[in-house]
């Protein structure tokens, strides 16, 4: 894999993001054009015709056919917020341009802000970045393994089914030249065929064909209509076996990001989040520049998550 495409690519410097959104002004700008990016159209009729509501403390619009007011932030992820969107804007920037993650504490750092205010912003971001991860299935030729949060990976089967971790699938797609496409990294209720069977039906496009272990498992991925490729070493774990490149750089990347930016969170009840945060981060590697546009316009089609959603929502999956 050609890496230095991915670290010397040039990404959105720190003064031409303040020149793009310094001003509540331009993030109000910008923020109009991801939301209606062909001009305003009202959510209650779908009529364009509006007026502009002066003094309001953000953006008002009122719908000259039914005259429903329309905030700016009412529907998007920003929702609910008194937060300047200059701030929001900044969060968006720090999150998206770091390589490995930020945690909530470096952001209230960052942004002056309290750290239950931090720590929310982070979690309606991630969340963004977890349902905009959940719109794509992998395809082709992809390599799969098992792993687990909260402890050593297993590279021997010893630790597999350990209490107190949270186990989770990690997929790399990967393409005929041998090169990593997008990846998987998603919680599991265990490693069970069951469990691996709805994975797939989630994550997989039918047609794929999946490279694993010899954990019996796996084997559920046909149930997807994807083809299982056991592979068991003959004496040499898996980890070393060039079939699992792939996987296990990613579950290099995926160690790194957790004992350096995250150093210690809810496992069990938010793995899913900075997991698919990893993912997120990593499929978009090519895109460093656009990155924090991309997230923008996920945040606003995201809708709003409050925090009671956000502390509760893994809790009922
Ligand atoms: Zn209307």
């Amino acid at each position: 894999m050609p890496m230095n495409r991915v670290q010397f690519q040039p990404g959105l410097s720190m003064p031409e993001f303040t020149k793009l959104y310094g001003t509540e002004a331009q993030c109000e700008a910008a923020l109009v054009q991801s939301r209606w990016p062909t001009g305003f159209s009202c959510p209650a009729c779908g009529h364009g015709g509006h007026c502009l509501l002066p003094s309001r403390p953000r953006m008002t619009f009122q719908c000259n056919a039914c005259h429903r007011q329309t905030s700016l932030i009412a529907g998007t992820l920003f929702q609910g917020s008194n937060l300047p969107l200059t701030t929001w804007f900044l969060a968006i920037y720090l999150v998206s341009q770091a390589k490995t993650g930020l945690s909530a504490l470096a952001l209230k750092r960052h942004l002056g802000v309290s750290y239950p205010t931090a720590w929310l912003i982070h979690h309606k971001l991630m969340q963004a970045m977890a349902e905009r991860e959940d719109l794509y299935r992998l395809s082709g030729a992809v390599q799969m393994d098992d792993a687990y949060l909260g402890g050593e990976r297993s590279g021997g089967k010893a630790g597999r089914g350990s209490e107190n971790k949270v186990p989770f699938v990690a997929a790399v797609s990967v393409d005929d030249e041998g090169h990593p496409g997008r990846i998987k990294l998603t919680p599991v209720p265990g490693f069970t065929t069951e469990a691996i069977i709805e994975w797939s039906k989630d994550h997989l496009s039918p047609g794929c064909t999946v490279l694993s272990d010899g954990l019996a498992c796996f084997g559920g991925v046909s149930a997807a209509g994807c083809l299982h490729i056991p592979i068991v070493a003959g004496g040499r774990k898996p980890d070393e076996l060039p079939e699992f490149r792939w996987v296990n750089t990613v579950l290099g990347n995926v160690k790194t990001s957790l004992s350096g930016a995250y150093h210690a969170f809810d496992f069990g009840k938010y793995a899913g989040r900075y997991l698919a945060a990893i993912a997120y981060r990593f499929n978009r590697r090519f895109q460093l520049k656009t990155l924090p546009e991309r997230l923008l316009v996920a945040a606003v089609a995201t809708g709003p998550r409050p925090e009671a959603w956000l502390r509760m929502a893994e809790d009922s999956c």
